[in-house]
């Protein structure tokens, strides 16, 4: 590491990071009173009965319902005049949650952003794209201003309209972007109806987020273009991007813990799980002005991972998301997550940039169909062929999720999707 460039937080040793954890949940708990929400349930507890960072056991969740409940300013600290920033959680269901900042909040964000693009190679000269939507999602303004605080000549290019981000990557030579990974794949057709090589840009990094995705998709679009590609995890409740981030290891995501408390729990029994073991990701906010959020349950499942990594930074990793507790497909009474069938299908190199999963009725009984695109040149026209691939990914798929779902194989690019986050499962049960 050229520490230099590093920021100081990020040098401290395990001890010394603790201690500002400490201090800093302290001055949390003082300053998330102050909100008529947190006035009222953390009524029993003061500051000064947190005497370390273990503690924390003591006080009590945040979830998802408080913020709808609490909709939309119940949670601010201080009056909504203060604030300056609003985002919305892209959540599908029922009342959205809001999330406001304060000055404060969006400098502190950009320095947590820059700090993980630094990490993982971008510098102030390079030229950055951020094909992400702007707007209440916070993969737009959270990024770029993490982008333009490290003094990269920043391209708000947004999402969508493909044939324009082309444009943009090669007129203005973008050494690096930050693109939700479906749409990686998905832009990497239109550059081959374009009769362009990805590889020919001036590209070197991307970081690719916002959804859950497989190791293999990322090995697909590194691939494809030719580039290093890095996890960056966030979620608007906690800020939005830049909470967890891939070093140059690529081998789980560093939890900025200056910044936030990590703690990985069972969501059934609501207690701590081992470092290892898979649970639910709570995180407590360490450094936010105007909304701070206590042991907020993030339904993100993932686990800590054991032992220290080769980069130096003692601050813990997370691995990769492997879904969301409230994603989780139960079919004929087997517990499946959409992530397991992406990872087999991302696999299997006949497979094309995009699938869907239905989940549908045949009679009585619940079905899988497994839509899935097919690259060109594997989309023949014998039958036989066609057959053999379709058997073969059905008894992929089988021995990763336990069942054989129907497979059925359709043409590059006959899967519609949108501009935001890929919609991987639909229930018409
Ligand atoms: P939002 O606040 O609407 O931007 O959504 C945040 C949610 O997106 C998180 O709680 C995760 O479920 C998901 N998410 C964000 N980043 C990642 C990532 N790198 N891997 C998997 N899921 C992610
Ligand atoms: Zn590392």
């Amino acid at each position: 590491m050229d520490k230099e460039f590093l920021h100081k937080e990020e040098m401290l040793s395990r001890d010394e990071l603790e201690n500002l954890q400490l201090k800093r949940l302290k001055q949390t708990i003082a300053q998330a009173k102050q909100s008529l929400f947190y006035w009222d349930k953390l009524k029993d507890i003061e500051p000064e009965d947190i005497k370390d960072i273990e503690d924390i056991k003591k006080l009590p969740f945040t979830t998802k319902d408080d913020l709808r409940n609490n909709y939309p300013v119940g949670l601010l600290t201080e009056p909504v005049a203060k604030m300056v920033r609003l985002h919305v959680s892209s959540g599908t269901t029922g009342t959205p949650t809001a999330v406001l900042y304060t000055q404060k909040d969006l400098d502190i964000w950009a320095d947590l952003v820059a700090r993980c693009m630094y990490m993982v190679g971008i510098r102030p000269w390079d030229i950055f794209q951020n094909i992400s939507g702007y707007g209440l999602f916070t993969g737009g303004l959270g990024i770029h201003y993490g982008a333009e605080r490290l003094g990269c000549l920043t391209i708000p290019a947004g999402a969508g309209n493909s044939k324009r981000q082309i444009k943009l990557l090669k007129d203005f030579r973008v050494s690096a972007i930050h693109i939700i990974p479906s749409y990686a794949l998905h832009l990497s057709t239109v550059f081959e109806e374009l009769g362009e090589d990805p590889k020919s840009l001036h590209l070197k990094i991307a970081l690719i987020g916002a959804e859950p995705h497989s190791e293999e998709t990322r090995r697909r679009i590194e691939e494809i273009y030719g580039i290093r590609a890095y996890n960056s995890y966030g979620l608007s409740e906690m800020n939005g991007p830049g909470v967890a981030f891939e070093c140059k290891e690529q081998n789980g995501m560093h939890i900025w813990e200056d910044a936030y408390v990590v703690e990985i729990i069972d969501p059934n029994t609501l207690q701590p799980v081992e470092d290892g073991q898979i649970g639910e990701l709570v995180l407590t906010t360490l450094t936010r002005e105007g909304m701070p959020l206590i042991r907020y349950r993030t339904k993100d499942l993932t686990s800590i991972l054991p032992g220290g990594c080769k980069c130096g930074r003692v601050h813990k990793r997370i691995d990769r998301i492997t879904g969301r507790s409230d994603d989780m497909i139960i079919l004929k009474g087997v517990n499946i997550y959409p992530m397991q069938v992406e990872k087999v299908l991302m696999s299997i190199p006949e497979v094309g940039q995009n699938y869907l999963i239905i989940l549908e009725k045949q009679g009585y009984i619940d079905q899988m169909r497994v839509k899935v695109e097919v690259k060109d040149e594997f989309f023949v026209e014998d039958m036989r062929e066609l057959k053999k691939l379709q058997q073969k990914i059905a008894r992929k798929l089988r021995e990763e999720i336990l069942i054989t779902p129907k497979v059925e194989l359709v043409e590059h690019k006959s899967i519609p999707r949108g501009e935001g986050k890929a919609i991987r499962v639909v229930d018409n049960r």
